[in-house]
């Protein structure tokens, strides 16, 4: 049997990770730490809370002793690092937070694998790190130079450099995924898909950053988490990988997409100021994880995109709930 801690398992991308693992490997025995901050939801882990291989502790990944006592209690083989402060308008209000979360509680978590001999951790990390680019430029790859433009991008790439550092200097087995915009269902209402739905359910009028052109690659969560699963398993030690869809759309194509399968025309939109900054594109170069793991997405966008829109129509309330 393996042990697996999961951090920020009450997250968006987590919580679907989890519930994807626990299916996948059904002799292996899980543990979620996870703050539950405003972005978690517990209700996402409802259909695994009680299983016998999964246990949830409710805690600070920067908590030294917590996390100290759990690493030597559980004896774990895996760690794989989603806890984070994820949303990028809110670290230009609190950077110090991103930066305490994403940067020192990462590294809690590595010198606590590094103290009770984990066989790998995996970091994972966002395209975001490496900036943005114009419509023309070449797609990044992995060996791109860093160039974060926000307090949250900037958290996840000293995040990277300070995975890469305990390969580096101390030979912990490390890998790091990182991934274009995921959807899917239990996002945070935060994000663009379920805000626009509950806009738009609302009768609300939808906002819009700037005039609505960034593009994004859009992938589902699902297969963000295979592609983790298999960079976990499979991967080679101190690699980064990235992990993107080929689906670069902007976000007004994104909005206009979701009132379709609403089925909503002659909506109004307001478009606003953005951030201080919104980088205009991000795209990445997904050759490495294709040669080298075999590994490449499904291509299921439209089936994957009306499920979890839908899935936020119906769970209306819930997102409601998180909006408060
Ligand atoms: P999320 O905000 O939905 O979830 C983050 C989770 O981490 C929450 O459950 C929260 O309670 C928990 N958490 C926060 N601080 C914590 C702490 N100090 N200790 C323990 N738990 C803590 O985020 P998400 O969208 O699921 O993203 C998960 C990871 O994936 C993040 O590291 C993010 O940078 C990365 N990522 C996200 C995307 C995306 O599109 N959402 C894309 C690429 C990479």
């Amino acid at each position: 049997m393996r042990k697996y801690l999961i951090t920020g398992g009450a997250g968006f991308i987590g919580s679907n990770f989890i519930k994807y693992i626990l299916d996948k490997y059904k002799d292996d025995f899980f543990v979620c730490l996870d703050l539950l901050t405003y972005a978690s939801s517990l209700e996402s882990l409802s259909e695994v809370i009680n299983q016998p291989n999964f246990k949830f502790i409710h805690g600070d990944i920067c908590d030294i002793e917590l996390v100290d006592k759990l690493f030597k209690e559980e004896k774990f083989d895996y760690v794989v690092n989603f806890a984070a402060e994820s949303h990028v308008d809110r670290s230009f209000i609190y950077p110090e937070l991103f930066y305490k979360t994403n940067v020192e509680g990462t590294k809690v978590l590595l010198d606590a694998s590094l103290k009770y001999n984990i066989k790998r951790f995996h970091q994972v990390s966002t395209d975001e790190v490496y900036g943005e680019l114009s419509l023309e430029d070449a797609s990044f790859t992995e060996l791109s130079p860093l160039n974060p433009t926000t307090p949250y991008s900037k958290s996840k790439a000293m995040a990277d450099e300070v995975v890469l550092d305990y390969f580096n200097k101390y030979n912990l087995d490390v890998t790091i995924s990182r991934s274009t915009n995921n959807y899917g269902i239990y996002q945070h209402p935060e994000k663009l898909i379920p805000k626009v739905v509950k806009m738009a359910l609302n009768k609300e009028k939808i906002t819009i950053y700037g005039d609505g052109s960034n593009i994004r690659d859009w992938m589902y969560v699902l297969d963000h988490c295979e592609a983790i699963d298999v960079i976990l398993h499979q991967g080679k030690t101190g690699e980064i990988y990235n992990v993107g869809a080929s689906k670069e759309l902007s976000n007004l194509t994104i909005i206009n997409n979701v009132l379709k399968v609403l089925g909503i025309d002659n909506y109004e939109f307001t478009f606003i100021v953005g951030r201080v900054h919104d980088d205009k594109r991000y795209s990445l170069d997904c050759n490495k994880i294709k040669s080298e793991l075999n590994w490449d997405i499904e291509n299921r966008f439209n089936d994957t995109f009306s499920y979890t829109v839908l899935w936020f129509k119906e769970n209306i309330e819930w997102i409601k709930n998180k909006s408060c």
